[in-house]
C-alpha cells in the first residue's frame, strides 16, 4: 500500500495550538484524539511517521523574556511543554492500537526515553511512530528548527506542516478573502517575501538537506491521507 504514497517516511510538524481547539490554553483531548485518528489511518497506509509538536498551547520562551523572565529558563519551560503534548498525543495513538514513543532531546527519563538517532531509526524502521520532544535541547531555538534537524537526521522524504490554513497565502486568508494560495514556491522565495511559513532556520535546514517543506490544513478531515498521496491543497516549498 505505501507504494501509492508519494511521501513514505516524513516528519509531521503541529503547533502546540494545534491540540488547542476553541480554548485559549492547553490540550483538548478531543481534538488530540481527532489528530490521532487522521495519524493512525495515515500509519495504515504504511507511512512512517516522525512527529514534532510545539509547545505554544502552553508557554512559549519569549513570553516570559517579554514580562523580563529570563529567556533561557522561559526556553526551558517551553521545551518542557513539548514533552506534555508529546505524551498526550502518544497516549492517544496507542490508544488507537498505534505504537508510538516519545524521545526526548531534553532528558526527562522518568517520563519518556531520551532521543538518540540510532535509537529512532531502530524504531521507526519496526514501523513505530515517534515524537520527538523536548525540540532541539537548546534555547533560543523553536520547535520548526527542531522538526527541520530530525527530519534531516531521520532521512525523511518531507516535513510535513500541517497549520490552520491549507497552505501558503500571499496574505492571510482569514481577514483577505482575495488571498492567493501557492502551489509551489522556493525557499528562497518564502525568505524573500517573508511568508510566514516557519523560521529561517528551519527553512534553510530543510533546504540545505533537500527536503521539501509541504504546508497544508490539519484541521481539515483527510487532509493528511491525500497529501501523503500527493492529492489535495498543499504548498510545497522546494
Ligand atoms: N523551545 C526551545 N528550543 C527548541 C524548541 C523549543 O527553547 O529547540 C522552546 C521555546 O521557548 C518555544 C517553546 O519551546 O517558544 C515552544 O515551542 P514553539 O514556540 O516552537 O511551539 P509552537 O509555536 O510550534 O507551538
Amino acid at each position: 500500500m505505501s507504494d501509492q504514497l508519494r511521501w513514505k517516511r516524513v516528519l509531521l510538524k503541529l503547533s502546540g495550538e494545534a491540540l488547542m481547539g476553541e480554548q485559549q490554553f492547553g490540550i483538548d483531548p478531543a481534538v488530540v484524539e481527532r489528530v490521532a485518528r487522521e495519524i493512525a489511518e495515515a500509519v495504515a497506509l504504511g507511512a512512517q511517521f516522525g512527529i514534532v509538536v510545539g509547545g505554544g498551547n502552553i508557554f512559549r520562551g519569549v513570553s516570559l523574556a517579554a514580562k523580563g523572565g529570563n529567556r533561557v529558563t522561559g526556553d526551558h519551560m517551553g521545551m518542557l511543554a513539548t514533552v506534555m503534548n508529546s505524551l498526550t498525543l502518544a497516549d492517544a495513538l496507542n490508544s488507537l492500537g498505534v505504537q508510538a514513543r516519545v524521545l526526548s532531546a531534553v532528558p526527562v527519563p522518568s517520563i519518556c526515553e531520551t532521543f538518540t538517532q540510532r535509537g529512532a531509526e531502530r524504531y521507526m524502521e519496526d514501523g513505530d511512530v515517534i515524537l520527538f520532544a523536548g525540540g532541539t535541547g537548546n534555547p533560543f531555538f523553536s520547535t520548526d528548527s527542531g522538526a527541520a534537524l530530525r527530519a534531516a537526521e531521520m532521512q525523511c522524504n518531507a516535513f510535513l506542516k500541517g497549520t490552520q490554513v491549507d497552505g501558503v497565502y500571499d496574505c492571510d486568508p482569514k481577514f483577505n478573502p482575495d488571498a492567493m494560495r501557492y502551489d509551489t514556491l522556493t525557499p528562497g522565495e518564502v525568505l524573500e517575501k517573508n511568508l510566514k511559513v516557519m523560521d529561517a532556520t528551519a527553512i534553510a535546514l530543510a533546504r540545505d538537506n533537500a527536503i521539501p517543506v509541504v504546508v497544508f490544513s490539519i484541521h481539515t478531515s483527510g487532509a493528511l491521507v491525500n497529501v501523503l498521496r500527493g492529492q489535495g491543497l498543499f504548498t510545497v516549498v522546494s
